[in-house]
């Protein structure tokens, strides 16, 4: 019988992002919600400790081993806001639609080139919920903000996050393209090689 990992989140479009990226593994992968498992409290300022008390909250919970995905969007002419408060940047409750809205209000006067931004990504597997040696590893996606939505594709910011080398934004690429460029795709690559030196 295959080895369990309880997955910690209950963004669904996210969730089945991770799934498909750890399909290699040929691990049971359980999202936390099937197992009754709410929302982690995300109280910190960087993503690693929001990962790790998400992934940590899962693992305590299901007495399972557990990984977790902290990412969010950081815009250049804003400082690297939205950054941990991505998902709630235009206040409770969370929505999508809101939050890609406020942003372009925030960068109504912020010429292209100065449009850069990044999506960032830090995942944590924990192997129980005091593991003191969690697997750690991060990944990055640049790009910049268009001045309007394009595509339906992906979730959260992607109809904004324009990639000029493709000449296409995130939301206009399919979930496989998408997967191999994304900071999610970077940094579940990166654990997978890891998971092979460290297996559960
Ligand atoms: P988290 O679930 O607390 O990690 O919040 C992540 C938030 O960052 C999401 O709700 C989105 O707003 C944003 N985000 C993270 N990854 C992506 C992505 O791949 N595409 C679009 N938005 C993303």
């Amino acid at each position: 019988m295959s080895k369990k990992l309880v997955l910690a989140s209950n963004n669904a479009k996210k969730a089945t992002e991770m799934q498909t990226l750890l399909a290699p593994l040929g691990l049971e992968i359980i999202p936390q919600a099937q197992l009754g498992v709410g929302e982690a409290e995300e109280p910190h300022f960087t993503f690693i400790e929001n990962a790790l008390a998400k992934a940590r909250h899962a693992a305590a919970a299901t007495g399972l081993p557990a990984i977790a995905d902290d990412s969010g969007l950081c815009v250049a002419a804003l400082d690297g806001a939205p950054g941990v408060h991505s998902a709630r940047f235009a206040g409770e409750p969370k929505s999508d639609e809101r939050n890609n809205d406020f942003l372009l209000e925030k960068l109504a006067a912020t010429p292209a080139a100065e449009r850069g931004a990044w999506y960032y990504c830090c995942l944590v597997l924990v192997r129980h919920a005091d593991d003191p040696c969690p697997l750690v590893t991060d990944g990055e996606w640049h790009g910049f903000i268009l001045p309007a939505r394009r595509g339906s594709g992906g979730f959260g910011y992607d109809p904004l996050f324009w990639l000029p080398e493709l000449e296409q934004s995130a939301g206009e690429l399919d979930a496989t393209h998408k997967n191999t460029l994304s900071h999610r795709g970077v940094a579940m690559r990166r654990l997978i090689e890891r998971l092979q030196s460290q297996p559960l």
